[in-house]
């Protein structure tokens, strides 16, 4: 049922040959299988095969580029529900999350497929007659990719599907700790007929792989998704050879409630956004500014429906959470709560791991926390909401915009007026008015500030793999 991990180098699906490491499932704690673990051969291997596909891959015309992606597609779609249980078995979502994502993945690869025919550069008229300028895009070479653990199939499709569609060959790295999901993917890709070697998927110690992989002048751009300590990191090895960036770093969305809302109807919505796949989401709802009249209801009935949020293991379809991904995030769970029960907050509902195998943690609520608190000024990534009361509309934008994070942000209010003040002054790459649907394959999805820089889809997430070149002729 969970596949064999192997790498895929130059077409060809390969065994590791020395270290391995045990891929759990989180429901369990038991293991899953093993992920190889690559050798500096093997990543020498996959920078050849790389960069000998990205030379007739970047003439491959366009159209016949999205034909290959569009069957990728079809097939992803066709295998929903076996890539789905995969996911689930090794990052612990509920299955229906997990469909829903792999779904995602497969509409990102149409829409790169799609959106590849029309990467129209531009003709600026001369200033001398009879004379063209033409502003070209050319695909930007080979890529390097590093995929997190919370999204195993859309943070790596994002990456695969914009570098391919853009001409581009790319290595990916997904997370050791699910590494099946995009194993499934790129069958879909090999079957779908892409020529050998424009994508390459490898993995290892994260830093041997980054580190070699980050000084070959072969790789021109770079995309990760994960930590802000881990994104500096590579963008201070990126200067060395000048490789482009594109990072997408996490954030603490502050989600700013006012007082004339639908309570009722504003709870249930984002308590369902914020205990989404854990709370292990870069753009989760992470810091609840309620307005002073509404407040004490809006934190009950909060932490009503979080009590009654069913956990249990993702493969069970009754399950609304699942467990953590890994342990580390349930010690950091902890380590949120007592922090901020010091600090004065009040515990409103859970607070603790659940049951004694696997690596769940209950639903929690906590509200009257100070700003300087820990949950207040670190990204949480698990299944906490901090609920804190604000009086004024400038008071509330200050303390939102605290924070050296800038990803994602919400506001709810029926005021137009309002709505339009709250976008115009929040500082984060993705607002959401009255809703948190805020990620779609045609939309520019990224941060500003330690967040991050550069957008993964919509047109921006194609000419983040794309070169501009100016061409002159009289
Ligand atoms: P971490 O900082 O060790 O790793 C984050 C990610 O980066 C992982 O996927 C890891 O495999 C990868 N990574 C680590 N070192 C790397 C290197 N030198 N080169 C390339 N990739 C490397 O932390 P973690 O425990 O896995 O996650 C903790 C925090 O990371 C979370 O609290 C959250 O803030 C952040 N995170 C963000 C996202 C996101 O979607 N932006 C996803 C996962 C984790």
């Amino acid at each position: 049922m969970y596949p064999a991990i192997q790498f895929l180098i130059d077409g060809t699906w390969r065994d590791g040959v020395g270290d391995a490491e045990p891929v759990l499932n989180p429901a369990t704690g038991a293991s899953l299988g093993d992920c190889p673990m690559a050798t500096a051969q093997v990543l020498d291997e996959a920078l050849a095969a790389a960069e000998a596909a990205f030379k007739s891959w970047r003439k491959t015309a366009a159209i016949d580029r999205a034909r290959i992606m569009g069957k990728a597609s079809d097939l992803l779609r066709e295998r929903a529900d076996r890539v789905a249980e995969v996911l689930t078995l090794e990052q612990g979502k509920p299955i229906g999350e997990a469909r829903t994502e792999v779904i995602y993945a497969a509409d990102v690869i149409e829409w790169y497929a799609e959106e590849c025919k029309r990467t129209y550069g531009r003709i600026v008229p001369g200033r001398v007659p009879g004379t063209r300028q033409l502003v070209m895009q050319e695909p930007v070479g080979v890529v390097a990719a590093f995929s997190p653990w919370n999204f195993p199939a859309l943070t790596p499709i994002r990456k695969i599907a914009g570098a391919i569609a853009a001409g581009c060959s790319i290595i990916i790295k997904p997370s050791e700790e699910t590494p099946g999901t995009c194993v499934e993917m790129a069958r879909c890709f090999v079957e779908a007929g892409l020529p050998d070697g424009v994508l390459n998927v490898v993995f290892g110690q994260p830093a041997f792989v980054s580190e070699h992989l980050m000084k070959s002048d072969t790789v021109r751009k770079i995309s990760f998704t994960g930590s802000v300590p881990v994104g500096k990191l590579l963008m201070r090895q990126a200067a060395d050879t000048l490789k482009r960036t594109t990072l997408e770093l996490g954030g603490h969305a502050p989600v700013i409630v006012f007082d004339d809302v639908d309570v009722e109807k504003t709870v249930q919505s984002l308590v369902a956004g914020k205990f989404r796949n854990g709370g292990q989401v870069c753009v989760s709802p992470t810091r609840f500014y309620i307005q002073q009249d509404i407040y004490e209801p809006f934190a009950a009935r909060f932490a009503e429906l979080a009590s009654a949020w069913k956990v249990g293991p993702g493969i069970d379809p009754e399950s609304q959470m699942g467990p953590l991904a890994n342990p580390r995030r349930v010690d950091a769970m902890e380590d949120f709560v007592r922090d901020a029960r010091e600090a004065g907050g009040k515990l409103l509902t859970g607070g603790s791991k659940l049951g004694n195998q696997g690596f769940f943690f209950q639903p929690t609520v906590i509200k009257d926390l100070p700003d300087t608190c820990k949950l207040m000024t670190d990204e949480p990534f698990g299944p906490i909401a901090p609920i804190v009361p604000f009086r004024t509309f400038d008071e509330v934008i200050e303390r939102a915009n605290a924070l050296p994070f800038g990803l994602a942000s919400y506001a709810f209010t029926r005021s137009l007026q309002t709505s339009q003040a709250v976008s115009d002054a929040i500082e984060a790459g993705m607002m959401g008015i009255n809703t948190l649907a805020i990620s779609t394959p045609e939309t520019p999805f990224g941060g500003v500030k330690y967040s991050g820089h550069g957008r993964e889809g919509g047109i921006e997430g194609l000419e983040a793999y794309m070169n501009l070149k100016f061409v002159a002729s009289a």
